[in-house]
């Protein structure tokens, strides 16, 4: 197939390109470097198999040729007020990716007939009281709340998709993606990931919001990519969740990151800046994915973890 990817250049962008150029797929790479770096496809620059365009998304796209399959990831995700490519500090371009791009992607997967793929999100359930929850679930969102400029995108993209489906009979699918991390994360986006690894590293303690007792499940990126693959090779229209149903408080998963690391530097509480809609919980039922795509997640937090510190090391200069 040849593939378009929006947000190419982001943390999972670019490893879906890896994986589907190691698929023997052709990949066209598109990312306006807003919240995405040159540096995670620099090493495809040489690779006859993929070409990039320099495109904002939320504008008319235009991509010469045939196209295949299109998956729309081109989006800012921190939730880090902090952060400067996070969506508090973008909200105008999340809302304009989720929306706008959306509508623009599927408008060329129409054109095309060409296999569509949504990168929708656990937030799409906001702080949710349904616990794991299941694709059934609707969610517990506020549509001015703090987060709701990423939340209510998704929530757009995901009735546009549905609407192109069962109006223009548009080939799409819809992946939920659950908290993930790998190699390629923005070390200074603010998720707990980046931010705990880093300070574990650089032999600091670990900052933890509020009390700690929120809960995460946290997939490794490889596994997500094979969950995604699967479902674009599938033919399911609907909403599938993909993230590693191990659960556990962000407290347990500071001390996991010190375990790992041998940092010896302890936990630190910090003030929740974010507690007004910070999930409270948050574990994937992932049995539609396990039923539909025959798909579970293989790699366990620790070795996530082992795997991910080398990446981390080099950006850090250690
Ligand atoms: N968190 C934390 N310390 C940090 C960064 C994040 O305790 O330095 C917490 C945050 O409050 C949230 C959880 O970790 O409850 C996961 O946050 P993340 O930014 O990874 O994304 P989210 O799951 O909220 O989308």
């Amino acid at each position: 197939m040849r593939i378009l990817i929006t947000g190419a250049a982001g943390f999972l962008g670019s490893h879906l390109s890896d994986r589907l150029l190691a698929d023997g797929h052709n990949v066209i790479g598109m990312d306006n470097f807003i919240t995405g770096s040159p540096d995670n496809i620099a090493h495809l620059a040489s690779n006859e198999r993929f070409e990039f365009y320099k495109r904002d998304v939320s504008n008319y796209i235009f991509v010469p040729g045939k196209v295949d399959a299109i998956l729309h990831f081109a989006s800012p995700a921190s939730p880090n007020p902090q952060s400067k490519s996070g969506y508090f500090n973008l909200p105008i371009q999340t809302m304009k990716a989720g929306a706008l791009g959306t509508h623009n992607c599927l408008g060329l997967a129409r054109a095309q007939n060409a296999r569509f793929l949504i990168a929708s999100t656990s937030e799409i359930y906001g702080d949710p009281q349904v616990h794991p929850q299941p694709e059934s679930y609707a969610g517990n969102v506020d549509p001015v709340g703090t987060r709701a400029v990423y939340d209510e995108a998704k929530r757009f993209a995901e009735s546009l998709t549905m609407a192109y489906h069962r109006f223009h009979n548009v080939n799409t699918s819809i992946v939920r993606i659950f908290n993930t991390f790998g190699p390629r994360m923005d070390l200074d986006d603010g998720r707990a990931l980046p931010n705990l690894l880093k300070q574990a590293l650089l032999g600091q303690s670990l900052t933890v919001y509020g009390d700690g007792s929120q809960t995460r499940s946290f997939c490794y990126v490889d596994d997500l990519v094979d969950g995604i693959v699967k479902l674009l090779y599938s033919e399911e229209h609907l909403p599938v969740n993909i993230g590693n149903p191990v659960e556990m408080s962000i407290l347990q998963f500071a001390e996991s990151i010190n375990r790992v690391t041998g940092n010896k530097a302890g936990i630190i509480y910090e003030e929740n800046s974010r507690s007004a809609r910070d999930p409270q919980m948050r574990q994937p039922d992932i049995t539609r994915a396990r039923s539909i795509l025959n798909w579970n997640p293989k790699v366990d937090l620790d070795e996530g973890v082992r795997r991910t510190i080398p990446f981390f090391k080099q950006k850090l200069g250690l």
